[in-house]
């Protein structure tokens, strides 16, 4: 993986240049293999319609891999049904099966509901997107579970995963940054092996690949996106790439050299089944079943 050198290219240079680097990528990390049955995580956005687009070409090589789409209805009205659509067009385009999961399906209620109850309680801490965020991991866990995927192929840009790094840092827990990686680890049975084969692009060229190929993506922002951390983290490290171009690529490769120091730091965590929805989690009660409670659904 290397960063943009600068030089100029046409578009069908540029596009076989990103498809490259995604190939590049994949192989590195020995994200898939021949054989896999590929579950891409696509909400309508350009990163995973990019993403799916650019898999569905390489998957030609690989006759026995089997690729499917999942998108995760959150509930965010005006914003998540136009997305849906978007993902539904792009996935009959490309003839990718496609199935939609619902946080109103699996837990009852929907993200507008959640929100309202949080302002209700009027209490400060997390924010709309620690609950969505938490709350999709876990649909898109069982989704592909139930789908017998053995790959869940994610559309984490560089962007998402040095803003992530420094989120961590933020957080006070840089140990942390040895779990977020390009592929993750086989920790439970329950869960899925997620990986990022986007992690070496950055957004903007996500951006002009899918012009370039004039795919159709969502360019909406949510209307809950406003409160997140992230959005500052994003500004920042925006403002750093373009006075300091090659930041986001050196903050990257500089986590990924320090992983197995930091890897040997932390005790892996043994995982056990929730007492509530028996999928796997360190405490007694998963994350997801503990949001749910605060938000007084369980
Ligand atoms: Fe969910 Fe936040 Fe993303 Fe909106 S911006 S879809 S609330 S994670
Ligand atoms: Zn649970």
């Amino acid at each position: 993986m290397r960063p943009y050198s600068g030089e100029k290219l046409c578009g069908r240079c540029f596009c076989k240049s990103i498809e490259e680097k995604v190939h590049a990528t994949i192989s590195n990390y020995e994200m898939f293999k021949h054989d896999d049955r590929i579950m891409v995580a696509v909400s309508g956005g350009k990163d995973s319609v990019t993403l799916l687009h650019i898999l569905v070409k390489i998957e030609r090589d690989f006759p026995k891999a089997s690729l499917s789409a999942v998108s995760v209805d959150e509930g965010i009205r005006g914003y998540r049904d136009e997305a849906i659509r978007i993902a539904e067009r792009n996935c009959r385009k490309l003839d990718v099966e496609h199935m939609v999961v619902s946080f109103k399906g699996m837990y009852g209620l929907d993200m507008d509901e959640i929100v309202n109850k949080i302002q209700q309680r009027k209490e400060k801490g997390l924010t709309p997107c620690s609950y969505c965020g938490v709350l999709r991991r876990r649909a898109l866990n069982t989704a592909a579970r139930e789908a017998g995927a053995d790959k869940l192929a994610t559309a984490h840009s560089l962007d998402d995963e040095t803003q992530t790094m420094i989120l961590n840092i933020i957080h006070g827990d840089p140990l942390r940054i040895a779990r977020v990686k390009p592929m993750l680890a086989i920790i439970h049975p329950k869960l899925v092996r997620r990986v990022k084969p986007l992690c070496g692009v950055l957004e903007r060229e996500i951006v002009f690949y899918a012009y370039l190929r004039k795919i159709e993506f969502h360019g909406v922002p949510c209307p809950y996106a406003g409160a997140a951390l992230r959005n500052d983290v994003r500004n920042m490290l925006n403002r750093m790439e373009r006075r300091h171009a090659g930041t986001k690529y050196t903050i990257f490769r500089s986590m990924e050299r320090l992983r197995p120091a930091l890897e040997g730091l932390g005790k892996q965590e043994e995982l056990r089944e929730c007492e509530i929805c028996g999928e796997p989690t360190v405490g007694e009660i998963c994350k997801p079943c503990q949001m749910l409670k605060e938000s007084h659904v369980l």
